[in-house]
Parts: C-alpha cells; structure tokens; sequence
C-alpha cells in the first residue's frame, strides 16, 4: 500500500537527496517545495517586488494569481524541474540571490496558502516523498512517516558552498555560511508555520552518517 512521506529540515539537509533516492527507489512522485517557494522569490525578484533594501508584499499578493507553478518530469534527471508560467526555472531558482529572498517571501501567509494547496493536491493520491519545512506539520499532519533532518550549520554551509562552487558560482563559503543561519532564523521564528519537528517525525541527525547509511536508515523507517 502506498503511503505519503512527509521529509523536513533545516537548509541544506540533504532533504533533497535522499527524498530523490526514496522516490525512485520506491517508484514513488517526488515533490521539492523549496523549489515552489524558490520561484515566488525569482518571480518577485524579476519584477523588482524584492530588493535588498525592500519588499513589495502587497503587490506580491496581488500577483498571485499570476504566478503558475508546475513541475514536468524530466525521465533523465529522475525527478520534476520547477517550471514558473511555463518557462523551466530550475536553473535560475538556485542561485545565491534567490537563497537571499526567499525565505522573506515565504514568510508571507497569502503565499503559503497558495502553496500549500497545490501541494496537497499534488499529494491526494499516495506514493508521494515531499521535501520542505512545513509538510508534516502543516501540509499532510497525516503522513503515515515523517522525517526530521539535521545537520550543524558548519555541515550545511561547507555542502551547499561545494555545490556552488561546482555549478561556477564564484561565492565564499563566509556567504554561504550567513545566509544558511539567516535563513534558520526566518524559518524557525515566523508566525505562519514556523520549521519544527512534527508530532510523529523520526529526527536524523546526518551530520555524520553517509549517503548510504541516511539511505538505509530512512528505508528501514518505511517498512517499519
Ligand atoms: O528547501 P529549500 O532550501 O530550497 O527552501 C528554500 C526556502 O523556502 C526555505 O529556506 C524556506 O524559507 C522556504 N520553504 C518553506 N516551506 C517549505 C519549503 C521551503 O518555507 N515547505
């Protein structure tokens, strides 16, 4: 029987990773809403709503409805890529720049309401992995497995730096390193759903377990 697994965390996890992994190896959908709130921001940010100095909420809300979000599969990759009004945004949703914003904008209500129900459409028929800060408290409180993953900042940051650098983006590891504890903070302090463990969610820990021992230790969660 196909269950929902609802996997959240702190920045930079390795959330992704191993949601990723679990889909395919379960054939289940796999579902990254940071991706989601990631292009709010980009949306925002191309139609100069959010600066460093200031943030357009009102306008931001007003163009809700014109923001599309969908997700197409990409058979070679394995998983969806974020598509904002039809245009692949996958790309241009990672960047440091966006990383800056986003969690302002996802402190934004009228924005988690939007997103949160597109979200638990996608979700309403099972054999779904769905990755983000907020799904098992807030978009399936009803996940039959819920996960928690830490990780130090020092971990996070020094991951997420070698994953732009990798990608050519000439960032220090200083910046990287501020904008994972500043997005903590956002994400830990806001009023709508702020990121906590869920009732029911099995924290892990990965600061110092591989890719394969997460893999397994999630997997033996699932048949449980
Ligand atoms: O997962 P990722 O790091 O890409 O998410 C980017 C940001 O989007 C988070 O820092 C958080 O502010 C926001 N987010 C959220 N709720 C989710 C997923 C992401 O608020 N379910």
């Amino acid at each position: 029987k196909k269950i929902t697994i609802a996997i959240d965390g702190f920045s930079s996890t390795g959330k992704s990773t191993i949601a990723k992994q679990l889909a395919k190896h379960l054939g289940y959908v796999y579902v990254d809403t940071g991706a989601m709130y990631r292009a709010v921001a980009y949306f925002a940010m191309q139609n100069g709503y959010i600066d460093k100095e200031f943030f357009d909420k009102d306008t931001l809300i007003a163009s809700l409805p014109y923001i599309k979000l969908h997700f197409v599969f990409n058979a070679e990759l394995g998983f969806g890529e974020m598509y904002l009004n039809d245009v692949n945004v996958e790309k241009e949703i990672r960047t440091i720049e966006v990383s800056g914003f986003v969690s302002k904008v996802a402190e934004v209500s009228e924005v988690r309401a939007k997103l949160v129900e597109q979200q638990q459409q996608m979700g309403k028929d099972k054999g779904i992995v769905m990755d983000g800060r907020d799904i098992g408290t807030v978009v399936f409180p009803d996940a039959e497995l819920k996960i928690f993953m830490t990780a130090s900042a020092a971990t996070r940051a020094q991951r997420r730096y070698d994953e732009l650098k990798a990608k050519g983006d000439s960032v220090s590891y200083d910046e990287v390193l501020k904008n994972v504890e500043e997005r903590d903070y956002i994400d830990t302090h806001r009023d709508d759903s702020p990121l906590v463990k869920a009732d029911g969610a099995y924290e892990i820990d990965n600061s110092d377990l591989t890719r394969e021992e997460q893999f397994e230790t999630v997997l033996g969660l699932v048949k449980e």
